[in-house]
């Protein structure tokens, strides 16, 4: 039986001579893996709809196993995402780690809008760094490694200036600095990003603008955290730091894709 969904397109491998497995994250039954027949020839009518990010609305056989993918229907191909080099790193990370923690068809409409969100976001050529931010934020509540945000991790308290404890797993205030030789020292901007990347409503972003010594700050946190809570090790954060590295020396790519991606 064939069954309607709306579905990302999260990860597509080489299959045989023709054919590729694709995996979807569906708004109906979380992750699906299917085997998409003659997907790999260009000509096919599978072709398109199975690139990495697409959008779209597909028809799918589920089984225990791999299921199989009939046709397909795009909604948003997701262009840009996959024409700028920088873009396609973050978007290939945020989606690698959704992969990782999610098991097969286990239903969370929520973390769909999240990474449907986030994707279209990248796409529309937001700030891709920020959006990172936001997305590993509210992953640690989805991985149940929430970190204590609302107040001093160890005495409570609201008031005060506050650092990030990895071991303390939240906000240290500065009564309580002692207690953690390694806190991350915070400025006030990243005390208060943190807290709204965690529980913002990504539908609701405005235009955020965040000086690059506060995005340290939040990468620092964000970075530690994952290491020391996540158990996640991911390949494609190793390719994001490398493009990284190409940003910051200006390679020209870039440029080239702004302006002729078209949208
Ligand atoms: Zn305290």
């Amino acid at each position: 039986m064939f069954e309607k969904c709306e579905a990302i397109v999260i990860r597509a491998i080489d299959y045989g001579e023709t054919n590729k497995i694709v995996t979807f994250f569906t708004r109906e039954w979380g992750k699906v893996a299917t085997m998409a027949r003659g997907a790999k020839k260009p000509s096919s009518r599978l072709s398109a709809v199975t690139q990495p990010f697409t959008h779209g609305y597909y028809l799918i056989q589920r089984s225990r196993g791999v299921g199989v993918l009939h046709q397909g229907d795009i909604i948003d191909s997701m262009r840009t995402i996959r024409e700028d080099i920088f873009t396609a790193a973050y978007a290939s990370y945020i989606v690698e780690m959704t992969d990782k923690v999610t098991e097969e068809q286990q239903r969370n409409p929520y973390l769909f809008e999240l990474l449907l969100q986030t994707l279209q976001y990248m796409n529309e050529g937001l700030d891709l760094e920020i959006l990172a931010c936001i997305y590993e934020m509210k992953m640690l509540s989805v991985m149940g490694i929430p970190p204590k945000l609302d107040h001093c991790a160890v005495c409570g308290r609201t008031e005060g200036k506050f650092s990030f404890s990895i071991k303390e797993a939240g906000f240290l205030c500065h009564r309580c600095e002692k207690t953690d030789p390694y806190r991350i020292p915070l400025s006030a901007a990243s005390v208060r990003l943190l807290r709204l990347f965690y529980y913002i409503d990504l539908s609701r972003l405005g235009t955020i603008s965040v000086k690059e010594e506060t995005k340290k700050e939040l990468r620092a946190v964000l970075s530690s955290y994952y290491d020391e809570y996540s158990g996640l090790s991911l390949k494609t954060k190793r390719f994001l730091m490398q493009v990284d590295e190409l940003k910051k020396i200006g390679y020209p790519y870039q440029n080239q894709t702004e302006n002729g991606s078209g949208g």
